[in-house]
């Protein structure tokens, strides 16, 4: 890993394009909702990229063709320590006996999925201190990850 500051919205304003691609093929909108000046962290930008993108290609191929990816960066609280962003979709939810599972290495309900995806976006996010939560429900599902924000020296 090669950490460096960098602010979390120019990584995933680098990860849209590809990722638009794949909404444009499935007629899905895709929403962006940055947070403008929003803290450093203190990441591996390649590979936090990768986490944004697995986590919205996971999204899109939920939803099959239509419905609402929105990416939304934020933070918990005037004081919180980390920064978070969501990664929602408008699919059909994550079975109940499915969800202890899904970040189980080869765990994958796709005929051509590997099962790897989640489990290495979640290895990703704890190498850098944060964490990785869903909810779910028949609306849909919210990714969550969070990133401690960068010490301030002021
Ligand atoms: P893969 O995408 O290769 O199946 P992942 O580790 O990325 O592997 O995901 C594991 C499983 O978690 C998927 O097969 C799917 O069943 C479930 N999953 C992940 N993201 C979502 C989502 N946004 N909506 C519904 N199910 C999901
Ligand atoms: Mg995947």
């Amino acid at each position: 890993v090669k950490l460096s500051p960098v602010r979390i919205g120019s990584i995933i304003k680098d990860m849209l394009p590809m990722l638009r691609n794949e909404a444009v093929m499935r007629s899905v909108l895709l929403h962006y909702e940055s947070w403008p000046d929003g803290p450093l962290i203190l990441a591996d930008k390649e590979m936090l990229k990768q986490v944004f993108l697995n986590l919205g290609k996971n999204a899109i191929e939920a939803m099959g063709t239509g419905g609402v990816l929105t990416i939304r960066e934020r933070r918990e609280a005037a004081s919180a320590t980390e920064v978070t962003v969501d990664i929602i979709d408008t699919g059909p939810g994550i079975d109940r006996d499915h969800l202890e599972r899904i970040f189980d290495p080869f765990f994958t309900t796709k005929e051509q999925g590997t099962g790897l995806g989640l489990s290495i976006c979640r290895r990703i996010v704890h190498e850098m201190g944060g964490g990785i939560q869903v909810s779910t429900g028949p609306d849909g599902s919210v990714f969550t990850i969070t990133i401690p924000v960068m010490a301030r020296s002021d």
